[in-house]
């Protein structure tokens, strides 16, 4: 589904993403993880046309991804940042609505896919009624899921969505988009820097520091395996980290 040719990206004299190539192949689900500053949300971004390259390509479904084409990536790949993103003056309705209204679609269509995603998410109906601030963090971080699935789209990016959430909820979070991973068969990225979370949710685990991916495997290549002093060092800081038995 993606795909990443000698990727660099630059802010300034920092090197964001250095000569990066790897490909996430659809309907499979990758984590992204690394320290803070690693390079984990630029690639995001760069997948979602919010920001270009210096250089290298990026391929999506094998073809190359152009300026133009941001309208149609955004149909194609729904995206989930920490806080949600949702707008503050509209309900949840509303907010779930903006990009099908966009695409014309009919009042009731929307309605009917929202109270689809609701009862997917385990929100009750009402929820819709309600703006941002009247709801839970885990709820609004449930919205924010829905809105980045309401025109079905083959891919999710997902930036840290449980960054913000207290423990409990985190946990229950984590199952309900397990789950989502597991029934809906797309093309999923996700980024923490939680490797259990990690492991629990993703089949292939990336580990970036400085722009680079450093490892490329699974939980047990990370934990066994470590490519380097640097992934050793990263998987030791993760206290009592349960390595999931494949
Ligand atoms: P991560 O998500 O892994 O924490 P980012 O991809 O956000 O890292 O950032 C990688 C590096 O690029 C960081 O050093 C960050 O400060 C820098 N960076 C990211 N976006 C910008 C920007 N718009 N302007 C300047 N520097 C940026
Ligand atoms: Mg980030």
């Amino acid at each position: 589904m993606f795909r990443l040719e000698h990727v660099s990206k630059r802010y300034g004299s920092l090197t964001a993403l250095d000569d990066l190539c790897v490909t996430f192949p659809a309907g499979t689900v990758s984590a992204i993880v690394g320290s803070s500053g690693s390079g984990k949300s630029t690639l995001l971004r760069l997948l979602l046309g919010l920001d270009w390259p210096d250089t290298g390509q990026i391929f999506i479904d094998e073809r190359p991804l152009a300026r133009e084409d941001r309208l149609a990536v955004r149909r194609r790949i729904g995206y989930v940042i920490q806080e949600g993103g949702l707008f503050p003056h509209l309900t949840v309705r509303g907010n779930l609505a903006l990009l099908p209204r966009h695409l014309r679609w009919s009042r009731a269509r929307i309605e009917a896919r929202a109270l689809e995603l609701a009862s997917l998410m385990q929100l009750p109906a009402q929820v819709l009624e309600r703006y941002p601030a009247e709801l839970s963090g885990g709820q609004r971080q449930r919205v924010a899921v829905m809105r980045a699935l309401m025109t079905d789209p083959p891919a999710l990016l997902l930036d840290e969505p449980m960054g913000a959430l207290d423990p409990l909820v985190r946990f229950e979070l984590q199952e309900g988009l397990q789950q989502l991973f597991h029934e809906l068969g797309k093309t999923v990225l996700l980024v923490t820097h939680d490797l259990p979370e990690a492991a629990y949710l993703a089949s292939r685990l990336l580990l970036m520091r400085s722009g680079r991916i450093i490892q490329d495997g699974n939980a047990a290549d990370l934990y066994e395996r470590p490519a380097d002093e640097f992934v050793r060092r990263f998987v030791a800081a993760q206290r009592a980290a349960p390595v999931p038995e494949r």
